[in-house]
């Protein structure tokens, strides 16, 4: 313990105590041991349980249940994580008839697990904190609000509100997409918003879902339908701003009618099941990930269009590489904040977070038109993937994440 007003001293100082930044504390904590002291930051009074819990679900890739199991999150997780065994994707326009599937893919990697995981949000959040209240080596600090730094050869000084202060060897900014300590670094973001709001709601439907998600592309975005535990699912539905405030504004009945325009009637009748939220959508790419002695991951480093549904992920790729370079440098010697274990986790990790950031707006501007040209495009190139194994193969593994140099965490082994 420090002395009495002494600058309490970490190993690492991790500011975001959200799934970044928690499923980091729980991953250098499992390397590196009980004598190495970490600590978990957030502004918010009960990060993470706000008075309106996040509604939304996520897609999680196999590669990061890997990492989620091997860090004991995952068996308090697993009651609520629905497999997805098979994707359909549909492309019409909103008033079209019918809607004819154009791709089909059983989800299933070549070791036979499922790609991917829908969980809500809420209970992974649950989880990671269940985590990390169990390891005595992270303590979590809040409130308390990262304002800005100081790193020198020796350490790195974070000033929080009401005068507060932590030391460290390494800082870690795992605070979200307006990261204030990106900011103090004088890092820039590349980036842009998009003219989309992301809807979410979830809804409990008649007949089963079958462990099927759906992707319907509508001109102004895509509709994805992600199947829950029991007759439920996840709406996340990417809507034109200026449509998407109308449809927020209805009441719930009026709400139902939009969902159930775009649902299509295969699941039988559909009910409002939780709340609607919504999210500005952007994409955004730090210029550097890394300072002296400060790294960036998650949203602080990277925003993605959620089409689809990776941001998390990536997030989870961060926290893994960040776990490896860190422990190989303490293992060796040197200490947390070493200018190389750092060097190597920004090569390891930008240019993969660019690839996707890329991928996935070209993705998004190319499904979110209406031009009959581009569209019989589409419907062509989905139709004949639809008759490629190989190639969906190649997609089944890019979105269980097992494609790419993968760190030791997210291949399911202990670092
Ligand atoms: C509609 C939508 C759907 C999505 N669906 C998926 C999906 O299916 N799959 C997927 O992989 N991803 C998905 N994503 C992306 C995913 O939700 C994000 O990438 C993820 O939440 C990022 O987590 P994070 O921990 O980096 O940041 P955040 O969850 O934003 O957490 C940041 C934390 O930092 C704290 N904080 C902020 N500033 C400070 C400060 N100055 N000091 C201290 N604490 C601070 C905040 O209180 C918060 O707890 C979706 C995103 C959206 C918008």
């Amino acid at each position: 313990m420090p002395a009495k007003g002494a600058t309490p001293r970490f190993d690492v100082v991790i500011s975001g105590a959200s799934f970044a930044g928690l499923a980091l504390g729980c991953g250098l904590s499992q390397a590196l041991g009980p004598t190495f002291t970490i600590a978990v930051i957030d502004r918010t009074a009960r990060p993470g349980t706000t008075a309106t819990p996040d509604a939304r679900s996520s897609a999680l890739s196999a590669s990061s249940k890997r990492m989620l199991k091997v860090l004991g999150v995952w068996s308090l997780l697993e009651n609520e994580a629905q497999p997805i065994s098979s994707i359909e994707i549909t492309d019409t326009s909103l008033d079209a008839g019918v809607r004819p599937v154009l791709l089909t893919y059983d989800n299933v990697t070549e070791a036979e697990e499922p790609a991917t995981f829908i969980v809500p949000n809420s209970a992974l959040y649950r989880a990671l904190r269940a985590a990390v209240d169990r390891t005595h080596s992270v303590a979590l600090i809040a409130p308390a609000e990262a304002l800005d730094f100081d790193s020198s050869e020796t350490g790195v000084r974070v000033r929080l509100s009401k005068g507060r202060e932590l030391a460290a060897s390494l800082l870690v900014a795992a605070d979200g997409r307006h990261s204030a300590l990106r900011e103090a670094a004088g890092i820039k973001v590349v980036g842009w918003s998009y003219p989309q709001i992301g809807i979410v709601t979830t809804v409990r439907h008649e007949r089963p879902h079958g462990a099927c998600a759906v992707q319907h592309f509508l001109p102004s975005g895509p509709f994805a339908i992600l199947p829950l535990k029991g007759n439920r699912a996840c709406i996340t539905w990417t809507e034109d701003a200026r449509e998407a405030k109308r449809i927020l504004a209805l009441d719930d009945p009026g709400f139902l009618a939009e969902v159930e325009k775009r649902f299509g009637g295969k699941l039988g009748a559909v009910t409002l099941d939780g709340p609607r939220q919504s999210w500005p959508l952007e994409m955004h790419l730090a210029r550097r990930y890394v300072g002296r002695r400060f790294a960036l991951i998650g949203d602080a480093a990277h925003g993605v269009h959620p089409l689809a549904g990776q941001g998390l992920n990536l997030a989870f790729r961060d926290v893994a590489a960040l776990v490896e370079v860190v422990t190989e440098a303490v293992r060796l010697g040197f200490d947390p904040g070493d200018a190389q274990a750092l060097d190597r986790y920004e090569r390891w990790r930008r240019f993969d977070s660019a690839v996707s950031a890329a991928t996935f707006d070209g993705l998004n501007r190319l499904f979110a038109s209406d031009v009959t040209l581009l569209r019989s495009t589409r419907e062509l190139g989905l139709g004949l993937l639809d008759r490629m194994p190989m190639l969906k193969r190649f997609f089944v593994g890019e979105a269980a994440g097992l494609t790419g140099e993968l760190p030791r965490l997210l291949k399911g082994k202990a670092v």
